[in-house]
């Protein structure tokens, strides 16, 4: 039978927003001593604006950002999401009929064919896969490269903010003992490290693909085995499978995927990595209850 504390857990986990999806992963959580964020849409808020737009090739502006948002119409991803905006506050909407052959490339952007040209917008991963000749290899700052049938179109410069708790969140997880709290991105270097040093993280690891996340995982898991339990914290955008094969898969709900809300074994309510600090602090309390 399940010691009655662990229903208190649970419950007094759900009041503050918090669902945990078994009184197992109470356990998992309270023994956990690494924690592994991933970045854009967890530490930061998933929100990006505009910072310039560079153009090469004698593509102007006004074309660049056409393509780059035909280009994007159809993701979900928040870079897309705010590259489409730019075209819509224009007053010139895309037409979706133009647009054919979507194609996400998970971890570094997307592909489609817009009024029968090829179009790529993406990391510089992107550009080195495609054999495009790009420019602004070190910029500080994520960067969407554009190119249109193989020719550099230029890029458009975006930052996003970081979540105005997550420094707290980090400072909280050390003060209760857990060992590594470190970022796993598929962003630049140099972005990562930036944000690594604002919020005081042990550790980053960037430019990773979604499978990388989950080979990373498997290798500190390995490493770690004796030693404690790993959580990952992710909003689901493209890391559904490192949620899965966390010990404990949490995932931010309000603005997640719904994948990952329905992946994770616990899903916050509110996207605060505070909330993750708490939920193990209430772990922590339940077991000295339980035991
Ligand atoms: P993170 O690991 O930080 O959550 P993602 O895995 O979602 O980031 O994306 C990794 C990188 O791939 C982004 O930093 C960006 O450079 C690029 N990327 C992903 N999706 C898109 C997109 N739709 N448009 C442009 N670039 C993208
Ligand atoms: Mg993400």
């Amino acid at each position: 039978s399940i010691p009655l504390g662990y229903f208190g857990g649970i419950g007094r986990s759900s009041m503050q927003g918090i669902l945990v999806k078994g009184s197992n992963y109470l356990d998992v959580l309270a023994s956990v001593t690494t924690v592994a964020f991933d970045k854009t849409g967890t530490l930061t808020e998933g929100v990006f604006k505009v910072n310039d737009v560079v153009t090469n090739n004698g593509f102007t502006k006004d074309s660049l950002i056409e393509f780059a948002a035909a280009a994007e119409y159809h993701s979900t991803h928040p870079i897309a999401v705010s590259i489409v905006d730019i075209q819509n506050a224009k007053g010139e909407p895309v037409q979706e009929s133009k647009i054919s052959e979507h194609t996400v490339r998970s971890g570094m952007g997307v592909e489609a064919v817009y009024e029968g040209h090829r179009v790529l917008v993406g990391n510089n991963r992107l550009m080195e896969k495609n054999g495009v000749e790009y420019q602004n290899k070190n910029y500080e700052g994520t960067i969407a490269h554009v190119s249109v049938d193989g020719k550099y179109a230029g890029h458009i410069a975006i930052g996003d903010n970081l979540r105005s708790d997550a420094r707290q969140a980090i400072r909280s997880l050390k003060d209760m003992g857990v060992k590594e709290v470190v970022m796993l991105t598929g962003d630049n270097e140099q972005t990562a490290a930036a944000v690594a040093k604002t919020l005081g993280l042990d550790s980053f690891h960037a430019n990773l693909l979604p499978e990388d996340k989950v080979d990373y995982f498997e290798k500190i898991n390995s490493n770690n085995r004796d030693s404690g339990k790993i959580a990952f914290v992710g909003d689901g955008i493209n890391d559904a499978p490192v949620i899965a094969r966390a010990d404990v898969g949490i995932a931010m709900g309000a603005m997640g995927s719904d994948a990952a809300v329905e992946t994770a074994d616990v899903v916050l309510m509110v996207d605060s990595p505070l909330k993750v600090a708490e939920a193990i602090s209430i772990a922590k309390q339940t077991r000295r209850i339980v035991w």
